[in-house]
């Protein structure tokens, strides 16, 4: 139902592919798979053509029974492994030229998750899956080899496995039997994840640093596959060497980004052209979504900077003013006594005055053509100045009442 098959799928990854026979080999016996949103590599094994055939039945017939499941799910992807390991396994014993061939299969694809979308990856044998987030390189997949699972089990060291006489030996394949056990696992995706789909032939002469060092260098994935290749090659180049590399969008990119695809060149023969025909209607409306949030966000830090230097401002006014609220002195009443606040009269803004000294003087002490004076705030420079207005006003009282002046 192609309705269904629309309402998923809706990052579209930025892939670039490259693969090369090697400087050993005769023939190539890896097979890559680029088909949005499903990405797979097999590295066959047997003599003669079996290998390849190995290989190329197993990323088909994965490719087609993912896509006639019409959902892209989890459950999906490693129900496909189960059919392609069946196609191979039915092929091998079709043919007696075939018998006994097998391959690795290692495959991932965005699929449907509740109402949002995440990675699943299965794998049987010792191609690997690498996700490479903000700095940290992550095999996300098992390698079923016999010198993985003696490391496993503390065996041998992980450099001894690298010179192991068995390190070739594989302990899972598919197409060798007519069942077979698939490793499935989910991830979350984040925008600017990568992803490296390789067969040995890259990871057997290039460390996991150097695939690192060579992603971070390199941002576009055409170009990254391609050097890693290249690398393989001038290391050794022992086995054929195939690798795909994915890259999540990075969030702020453009939702009217239409060439995210770019094909590798030269190195690889049938560059990835992984891009979807039409992005559906939900697509666009997240890729939308996306430039959205990211326009938000910066109007965000905008904002936020506006603020700030609007507090700066209003900070500054509020120190003003809070020194000219607070700067003077003045003789006001306090019940009926004469008091001595600091402040204005009536404050200033928040500012309100405080008591600063009681005089123990009352109004009934005082001349009476004072007391509006007093009412209203009688503004003073210093305490020192409030003090001799409160001793000048009770002097007149005394004088006028006594006709001797207080000392
Ligand atoms: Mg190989």
């Amino acid at each position: 139902m192609p309705g269904i098959e629309k309402m998923h799928s809706v990052t579209r990854l930025h892939a670039g592919s490259a693969t090369d026979v090697g400087l050993v080999r005769t023939v190539n016996q890896d097979q890559r798979l680029v088909a949005p949103p499903l990405y797979a590599i097999a590295d066959g094994m047997g003599g003669h053509a079996a290998g390849e055939v190995a290989a190329s039945v197993a990323v088909r017939a994965l490719e087609e029974a993912f896509s006639a499941a019409g959902s892209p799910t989890a459950q999906a992807l490693a129900d496909a492994a189960r059919a392609a390991n069946q196609a191979v396994w039915e092929a091998s014993v079709a043919d007696h030229k075939l018998r006994g061939m097998g391959t690795t299969l290692v495959a991932m694809a965005l699929v449907a998750k509740d109402s949002t979308e995440e990675l699943a990856a299965i794998n049987i044998g010792d191609s690997r899956l690498y996700r490479l987030r903000g700095d940290d390189l992550e095999q996300l997949t098992a390698d079923h080899s016999l010198v993985a699972e003696m490391v496993a089990e503390g065996q041998i060291l992980e450099e001894e496995a690298e010179f192991h006489p068995h390190r070739n030996v594989l302990t899972r394949a598919l197409g060798v039997d007519p069942d077979v056990e698939v490793d499935l696992v989910t991830e979350t995706i984040e925008p600017g994840d990568r992803f490296v789909l390789c067969s040995d032939g890259l990871y057997r002469e290039v460390s996991d640093e150097q695939i690192a060092a060579m992603l971070r260098r390199l941002a576009d994935p055409a170009d990254a596959a391609r050097e890693l290749v290249t690398e393989a090659k001038l290391r050794g180049g022992n086995d054929n060497i195939t690798v795909i590399v994915l890259n999540v969008p990075p969030v702020a990119e453009s939702a009217s980004s239409s060439t995210e695809e770019k094909a590798a060149p030269e190195a690889t023969e049938e560059a990835a052209t992984g891009t979807e025909a039409a992005p559906n209607k939900r697509s666009r409306r997240w890729w939308r979504r996306r430039a959205q949030a990211s326009r938000s966000r910066i109007i965000t830090v905008r904002v936020v900077a506006f603020f700030v230097v609007l507090l700066i401002v209003l900070g500054a006014g509020a120190a003003a003013i809070a020194w000219y609220g607070r700067s003077s002195y003045f003789v006001g009443l306090r019940g009926n006594e004469l008091t001595i606040f600091q402040g204005r009269p009536g404050g200033v803004l928040w500012f309100q005055p405080t008591v600063k000294q009681r005089s123990g003087v009352t109004t009934d002490q005082v001349e009476a053509q004072h007391l509006a004076a007093l009412r209203a705030g009688q503004t003073e420079s210093s305490m020192q100045a409030a003090r001799q207005y409160i001793s000048r006003l009770r002097n007149e009282y005394l004088q006028a009442t006594l006709g001797t002046p207080s000392t």
